[in-house]
């Protein structure tokens, strides 16, 4: 029996020992108030078991871990047309890249790059009456837990400073992949990306990609060649242009934000989730990503 445990509480004192913790993202000015010193992990496991150590039960900004939940939510409502509208290969470049956008003709490489994102948050404002609101209700939902909420002022700091998103979404409107307006989209896209969610919560949410697309109240919600594709495409582009180093050291699917969240899983077996504030120079949590490395060496639970 594998001890998970004992194994994320050594990856937390490891973690309280780091001496380089990376840099607090500060490009949204609200996320740069959070201290580099915090450090959580959790584990769910495909019995429902959890494991908890650090701060497991702080809330943090979600930022780009809301795109497989999008992501999820839309794929559910439209199934295969969605793949009309974004493309499915990695990218190799940063998540606020608009080039490959120019290159071909309006079709995001994938849906974690932030145009891929705003393309499926499009889909979303189309499809939903309130979409804001239906969002956190599905969140809400997936995780059985009602106290999930949005970060206005992280939304609205973004909503401030996202010329880079601005200009993504102007681009995709002048191909015709924006069939609503940029703002309205946009509000949508920076307010899901403030969903504060915590480590337990996040794995509670990646339940349903761990288990063939049933939640842990045993709702399905994706079917199973769904939950296939969005795993791989977490696989092969969950981590801006360094999701090959993911798999290399990590071997999970899984999705980062630039709040210093991780989620990862191993189907039928385990979801977890770290956060540290603190970025690499690719936009991943540091320690996040050192943490994940050390888990599945240790436990030898990888994909691989
Ligand atoms: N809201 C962020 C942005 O669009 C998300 C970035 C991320 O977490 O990768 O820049």
């Amino acid at each position: 029996m594998i001890d998970y445990q004992s194994i994320i509480d050594t990856i937390v004192t490891h973690s309280k020992e780091a001496t380089n913790r990376g840099i607090v993202a500060s490009y949204i000015p609200e996320l740069a108030n959070v201290s580099s010193q915090k450090f959580g992990i959790y584990i769910l496991d495909a019995n429902k078991k959890s494991y908890s150590s650090g701060e497991a039960l702080e809330g943090f900004s979600i930022q780009s871990i809301s795109k497989v939940l999008t992501l999820a939510f839309s794929f559910g409502l439209v199934g295969d047309e969605l793949w009309k509208r974004v493309d499915v290969e990695p990218s190799g470049d940063p998540f606020n890249h608009l080039s490959l956008l120019e290159q071909e003709n309006g079709i995001p490489r994938n849906p974690f790059i932030n145009a891929g994102a705003i393309v499926i948050a499009d889909i979303l404002v189309s499809r939903l009456k309130k979409p804001k609101e239906e969002f956190l209700s599905f969140i809400q939902e997936l995780t059985n837990d009602s106290s999930i909420r949005y970060n206005e002022k992280v939304a609205l700091s973004e909503k401030r400073t996202g010329y880079k998103n601005y200009a993504a979404a102007s681009l995709l409107k002048s191909y015709g992949n924006l069939h609503n307006d940029v703002e309205s989209v946009l509000d949508f896209y920076f307010y899901q990306c403030s969903l504060e969610m915590n480590c337990q919560q996040l794995t509670s949410a990646f339940y349903i990609f761990m288990n063939h697309g049933k939640c842990q109240r045993g709702k399905i919600y994706l079917t199973t060649n769904q939950v296939k594709r969005i795993n791989a495409l977490m696989l092969t582009c969950g981590f801006y242009d360094e999701a090959g180093e993911f798999a290399f050291e990590v071997g999970l699917p899984g999705k980062s934000g630039v709040g210093g969240g991780i989620v990862a899983l191993l189907p039928n077996t385990y979801c977890v989730a770290t956060w540290s504030p603190g970025l690499n120079a690719k936009g991943n949590s540091k320690l996040g990503m050192a943490a994940l490395e050390e888990l599945t060496t240790k436990t030898g639970h990888s994909i691989f």
